[in-house]
Order: structure tokens, then C-alpha cells, then sequence
């Protein structure tokens, strides 16, 4: 069997190599800590966890928990290390982070199958490989990579506006239109009055920010500017940026709102909505409580927050297959929050499906894709379906799946069909 190399020995390349390795492949698994560390790392064990010690949701009225189901039932390191050096914490998945990262370490270390190499790759090596170097990929690397994807392929921060699970939205306040009528009509347009555009804007300008590390306070965003900064710049700026009413009449009324937020349809199956140029730095809880102030918003449920941070990923929907492998190249695959998939499971959910995928090539065995309706392959769905020129990261979410044939209006109901549908589908692949 031939030796397949993994570069990175974060949480995808750890899930990677030991999905191989307990394949029976050889592998390479190249790591450059301790000798070349990132901005966020402190260790120089696998798979460390550079923030938070949580990996969110455990229960399957979760997304994130069914994807982490899904994965303890395909032999992942990553979960069953985190299942026994969990901490308590309520319905989520903790654990001592030293614990876990020193875990991994150990046991791939000790893999029979596993070679482990401490250098830093700069190049994309030649023969079948899975690059999961991470959103604080080195530099020569990133270069590499960027230069392989093309000019457009390669993004080195993200700025994501929140996005709305689309049935938390108030159909009775909000109103379909684009701007002067143009096209068809495609967005979800939320109307302010006077008093409530200045109540909001008080509000957005007085919340709290998230700290940034230090690595993260030389970047500018031209064009692509957090919303609070904006409000700062004056109280008319946002008027004549995404708040702005022009050609946005209310139908209902005939009248220009004083102020309009866009919601913009996010996914096919319109089951995500996100807020047009609201990027925002602001911290998660502030984002909640300002912006369910806009009108049809107020009981609205945030799939995902906004984000603004380093992070180096690709446009997987023109680069990547689903089964995560480059569509250049059948023997080089992309794994972690590179492509796109974001968080500490997310990505070693793809990590996981790479390693297998890759195993199967240098076993010369058909690749493996996993339905949409499998939290893991809502999410390969998601990365290489998504809109190309607006992709963005993406934590794993029920908005992803497909709905199901059935209404269910019960949103704990519905959520246990949908966990129900995944395992069942997980378990006709017969893997
Ligand atoms: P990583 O875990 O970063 O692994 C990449 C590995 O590749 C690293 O070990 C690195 O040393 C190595 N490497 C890099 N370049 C090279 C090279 N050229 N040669 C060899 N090795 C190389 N997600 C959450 O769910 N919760 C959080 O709280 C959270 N906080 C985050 C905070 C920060 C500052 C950042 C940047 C991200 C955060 N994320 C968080 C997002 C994401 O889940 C993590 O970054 C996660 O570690 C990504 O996994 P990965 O395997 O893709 O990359």
C-alpha cells in the first residue's frame, strides 16, 4: 500500500492520520511545532485547542452533536479522546484541554502505522497527501497553496455577517424586494423608523467588542469594514452604506423606510438568511441582544455570528470535491477549517472523511461520499455547493441538512428527526 503524507497535526491531521493508519496505510504526518510555532499555539502536543476548552453541543437536538455521533461511530480520535478527558459542563462536550491534546499525541505517536516528521512543509509535496495546516498555515505553505488555487482561491481572513435561521424571522415586519426593483426579488428587507434606527445605532455603537489577539489588530478591511466601526465613523455613514433605503420602498406602505437591513438568502433550500454587510467584531452575546432590536428580528435565532479573524481558507466550492479532494488533483486532498468547514469538530469531521477517502485511493478502493442528510456530509455539501463569490466559513448547523418531507413545527421535534435521518443514513452506508 502506498504511504500517504499528512501535513498538519492539528485537529484535522490528527484525525486524518489515525483514520488511515487504522486503515492499515502508512503514513507521513508532518507537524512544525515545537520548532516553528503559529501566533495561537503554546504547546507542541497535537490537536491543542487554541481557545476555548468547549467543543460545544454533545445532545443530538445539536447539530454539532450529531456530527459528533456521527464520528464516535466512525472510530474518531478526536471524540473518543475528548469523551475521557471530558470535563463537566452541562450539555456540552468539555475537556481538559492538556489533557486531551497530550492524548492524541500519545496515541498517535505510538501508531504503529504513523511516522511522525517535525519539520514545516513549504512546498505541496508530490503522492497522495492531505494538507489540514490550519487557518494559521505558515507562510511559505500559504503561498504554495494560494499559488496552486489560483488568485482567487485563497482568503487570509474572514468577515462573516450573521446568518438567521430563516424560520425565526417575522414574515408579518419584513418585506420581499431588491433595490429599485431590479431582478427578481430577493431580499428580506427589515424597515427602521426614525427612532428605531437611532435607538439601534446607539446600541451598536456602545456594545462590546471581542478581544483580538495581537496577530489580528494589523489587518484592514477595505470594503469589508466590522458594522460597529462604520457606526462610529458618524450616525448617517451606515445610511449611505447597507443601511441605506434608497429603491427599498415598503409595499405594504408605498413609503421609503427611514432605514432597511437586507437579509440575503443564504443556501438553496432558503433555510439561512444572512445580514447583508453586517460583519461585525462585536462579541457574541452583544450581537444577539442589538441586533434582535431590528424590526422582524426580535425572536431571531442566529446559526452562525459574525466573525472577523485570521483565518486561511480556501473557495472550496470551485477547488474542492466532496469527497475533500482538490478538483486538480485526485491524489491531493484539503482538510479543516482550510476548507472552509469551521470549528475544532468541524474540522476534524473533515479531517476524518479525508483520511478515509485517502486510504481508500492508496487502497485503490472507490471514495466515499457522505449524504447530505449525515451532519458530515451536510457539511462537504456546504463547502463545495456554497456560492463561490460570497463563501464563507461555516459551523455545523441544522440549516445545512436538507428539511425534511414532513413539517414538524416542534423545533426540539424536528431537531431529533433530523439527528434520527442522519444516523439512520450513516448507517445504510454501511461503512
Ligand atoms: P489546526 O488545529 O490549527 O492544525 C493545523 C496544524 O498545522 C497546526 O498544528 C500547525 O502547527 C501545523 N502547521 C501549519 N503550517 C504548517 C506547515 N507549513 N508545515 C507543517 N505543519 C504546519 N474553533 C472552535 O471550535 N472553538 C474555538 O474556541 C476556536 N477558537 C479559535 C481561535 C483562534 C485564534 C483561531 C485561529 C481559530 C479558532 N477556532 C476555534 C477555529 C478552529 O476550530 C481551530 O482553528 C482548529 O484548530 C482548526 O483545526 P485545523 O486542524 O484545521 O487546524
Amino acid at each position: 500500500v502506498k504511504t500517504v503524507n499528512v501535513v498538519g497535526a492539528g485537529l484535522a491531521g490528527s484525525e486524518a492520520a489515525w483514520q488511515l493508519a487504522e486503515a492499515g496505510v502508512p503514513v507521513n504526518l508532518y507537524e512544525m511545532r515545537p520548532v516553528k510555532t503559529t501566533p495561537a499555539h503554546h504547546t507542541g502536543d497535537f490537536a491543542e485547542l487554541v481557545c476555548s476548552n468547549s467543543l460545544r453541543g454533545n445532545g443530538l437536538t445539536n447539530a454539532v452533536g450529531v456530527l459528533k455521533e456521527e464520528m464516535r461511530r466512525l472510530n474518531s480520535i478526536v471524540i473518543a479522546s475528548a469523551d475521557e478527558t471530558a470535563v463537566p459542563a452541562g450539555g456540552a462536550l468539555a475537556v481538559d484541554r492538556n489533557n486531551f491534546s497530550a492524548l492524541i499525541t500519545k496515541r498517535v505517536k505510538e501508531h504503529p502505522m504513523i511516522t511522525v516528521i517535525s519539520e514545516e512543509m513549504t512546498k505541496i509535496p508530490k503522492g497522495i497527501t492531505i494538507i489540514c495546516t490550519g487557518p494559521l498555515t505558515s507562510e511559505a505553505l500559504a503561498e504554495e497553496i494560494s499559488a496552486y488555487n489560483g488568485s482567487h482561491g485563497f482568503y487570509f481572513y474572514d468577515a462573516a455577517a450573521p446568518i438567521i435561521d430563516s424560520t425565526t424571522i417575522d414574515r408579518e415586519k419584513v418585506y420581499l424586494k431588491s433595490r429599485y426593483d431590479k431582478g427578481e426579488a430577493a431580499y428580506l428587507n427589515c424597515p427602521m423608523t426614525e427612532e428605531e434606527f437611532i435607538r439601534f445605532y446607539e446600541a451598536l455603537i456602545e456594545a462590546e467588542v471581542a478581544p483580538q489577539k495581537d496577530f489580528e489588530k494589523e489587518k484592514f478591511f477595505e470594503g469589508c469594514m466590522p458594522i460597529e466601526v462604520m457606526a462610529k465613523r458618524g450616525i448617517k455613514t451606515m445610511l449611505f452604506g447597507p443601511m441605506k433605503p434608497v429603491g427599498l420602498e415598503d409595499p405594504k406602505t408605498g413609503k421609503r423606510p427611514y432605514a432597511v437591513i437586507q437579509l440575503r438568502q443564504d443556501n438553496a433550500a432558503a433555510s439561512m438568511y444572512n445580514m447583508v454587510g453586517f460583519q461585525t467584531h462585536l462579541k457574541w452575546g452583544e450581537q444577539k441582544r442589538v441586533f434582535q432590536m431590528i424590526p422582524g428580528l426580535e425572536n431571531a435565532e442566529f446559526l452562525r455570528y459574525g466573525v472577523m479573524h485570521r483565518n486561511s481558507f480556501m473557495n472550496s466550492p470551485e477547488l474542492l470535491r466532496p469527497t475533500y479532494q482538490s478538483k486538480k488533483r485526485d491524489d491531493l486532498f484539503f482538510a479543516g477549517q482550510m476548507t472552509g468547514v469551521e470549528g475544532y469538530v468541524e474540522s476534524a469531521g473533515s479531517g476524518l472523511v479525508a483520511g478515509l477517502n485517502a486510504a481508500r485511493l492508496a487502497k485503490d478502493e472507490e471514495l466515499l461520499v457522505f449524504p447530505r442528510e449525515t451532519a458530515i456530509g451536510s457539511m462537504s455539501h456546504y463547502i463545495t455547493h456554497a456560492e463561490g463569490k460570497h463563501f464563507q466559513p461555516m459551523n455545523a448547523n441544522f440549516g445545512l441538512f436538507p428539511s425534511l418531507p414532513e413539517r414538524i413545527r416542534d423545533k426540539k421535534m424536528r431537531y431529533e428527526a433530523l439527528a434520527d435521518r442522519a444516523l439512520n443514513a450513516l448507517t445504510e452506508m454501511n461503512i
